[in-house]
């Protein structure tokens, strides 16, 4: 799952920076709206977290110009506590979520789930498809009454498989989902994931298409 964060406040920013990675969240930082666009522009991300004060242009405008210009993504909105008159601006310009400054983690780490929850199948706190459910909350994955607890890289990459079964994941693209702008990727990063889910999960749960990528075969319901 990768996610844009947009924060001018450097402190704040590096601290919020690391506990997005400690959630299992590939996280590209940036300081100013500009830069904010460029990269919304270039790269596919599953949920934008804006400051709304920032340096050139604001976070309203950053918002606006989301909206205008690129393909729906989920954004939640960080306001100070006391203007609220941009919270409602914000909200009014299509944003999902927001967050009053200061603010704890935790809250944070839930409000993305459940924005990211209401952009895919329903309001169920478990990904589930087939005999094989992923708790997005604790990083734990059950089949047929077993559970394991998963990394934080593979929770990361069974997440994005089952957020969207019988579609093929290409390697880039998952490591797009799994990795920011600063982290080296091993080459066979993915396939030692890949391996490791298959390990704790059985082999059929993730399929190999040969050449092209994996995935998870979509459930009938
Ligand atoms: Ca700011």
């Amino acid at each position: 799952m990768r996610v844009l964060y947009v924060e001018d406040d450097r402190m704040l920013g590096a601290a919020v920076e690391q506990a997005l990675k400690d959630a299992a969240y590939a996280v590209d930082w940036v300081t100013d709206g500009e830069t904010a666009l460029d990269a919304a522009k270039l790269q596919d991300y599953q949920l934008i977290l804006l400051d709304l004060g920032l340096p050139k242009p604001d976070g309203l405008e950053v918002l606006r110009q989301i909206r205008r210009t690129l393909p729906p993504v989920p954004v939640i909105i960080v306001t100070a506590r006391d203007a609220i008159d941009d919270r409602i601006g914000g909200l009014d310009l299509g944003a999902d979520d927001y967050l009053t400054k200061p603010f704890e983690v935790g809250e944070l780490l839930a409000r993305m789930r459940a924005v990211l929850r209401r952009q895919g199948s329903g309001a169920d706190a478990l990904l589930s498809n087939g005999d094989i459910d992923l708790n997005p909350a604790t990083h734990e994955a059950g089949r047929g009454g077993n559970k394991v607890a998963l990394t934080a890289r593979e929770f990361a990459l069974l997440n994005a498989l089952m957020m969207r079964p019988g579609k093929i994941f290409s390697r880039t693209e998952l490591e797009q989902r799994l990795y920011g702008w600063n982290e080296e990727v091993e080459s066979n990063a993915i396939e030692f994931l890949i391996h490791a889910l298959r390990k704790k999960l059985g082999t059929d749960a993730i399929r190999n298409v040969r050449g092209v990528g994996w995935m998870v075969d979509k459930a009938n319901q």
